[in-house]
């Protein structure tokens, strides 16, 4: 599988950088995963919009739906080079916010699917599982297995520290964390710290770490180092615009 990162910043964008949004991609598959802010200018540059097959939610901020509006009046509105408009787009969220999740509904254009209605569910190519983080609000973390493959990708998506992430990231091929703290803050109810995210790739074994969901201010790289301190044996690298991991 491959993953593209579209948008990286929590919160709220910023330098033509946008927010929490990645594409996962297997067999001619094209999976949304979050749809934050400058997320479909993002996927532009890799797929056309019409072409992608679902959209997949961790949790309904803003910075993880912004776009998601305007990525279903792309898909009303817009025709392919035949003149033919896409088919309806599922969307993956989940009903404990049921205002939110209605929205994942437009007549004609995507359908909300209520993914806590079973453990695992299968979009595509890929085996879906969830967990349900430390945040505010209801969020849940992923863990896509790729099923010709076994390969593993797990997405915090955003939590403080908890510590069913280790087993739930365990063996990960890559893991993409929440990383919206420097060393310090540990224990924060909503985020996690390099510190943590480094601790959680190095128990459970993954292999690549992807620090995301960066803070706007601060010297990254010490971000970077932070993590990378925790976990010897892991591959920590910083999230960057239309980064293309190999999985
Ligand atoms: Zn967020
Ligand atoms: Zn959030």
């Amino acid at each position: 599988m491959k993953v593209t990162v579209l948008g990286y910043y929590g919160g709220y964008p910023t330098r033509d950088i946008g927010t929490s949004s990645y594409l996962v991609e297997s067999e001619g598959y094209h999976l949304l995963l979050d749809a934050g802010s400058g997320s479909l200018l993002a996927l532009e540059h890799h797929v056309d919009p019409l072409a992608l097959d679902a959209v997949l939610l961790s949790h309904y901020h803003h910075d993880h739906i912004a776009d998601l509006g305007v990525l279903q009046f792309t898909r009303q509105l817009k025709r392919d080079e035949h003149g033919n408009r896409a088919p309806i787009l599922p969307i993956y969220g989940h009903s404990d916010d049921e205002q939110a999740f209605e929205k994942t509904t437009m007549e004609d254009v995507s359908q909300g699917v209520d993914y806590t209605e079973s453990d695992q569910i299968t979009i595509g190519p890929f085996e879906v599982s969830h967990l349900k983080t430390l945040h505010p609000v209801t969020c849940y973390a992923f863990r896509i297995v790729e099923r010709n493959t076994g390969k593993v990708f797990v997405f915090t998506a955003d939590s403080g520290f908890i510590e069913e992430l280790i087993p739930f990231s365990e063996n990960a091929d890559l893991l993409i964390t929440d990383t919206n703290l420097f060393r310090g803050m540990e224990n924060h109810l909503v985020h996690m710290t390099s510190k943590e995210c480094g601790q959680i790739a190095h128990k459970a074994n993954v292999k690549t770490l992807v620090l995301s969901h960066l803070p706007q201010q601060g010297n990254l790289d010490q971000l970077r180092k932070e993590a990378a301190e925790e976990a010897p044996k892991t591959k920590t690298i910083l999230a960057e615009k239309d980064l293309e991991i190999i999985v």
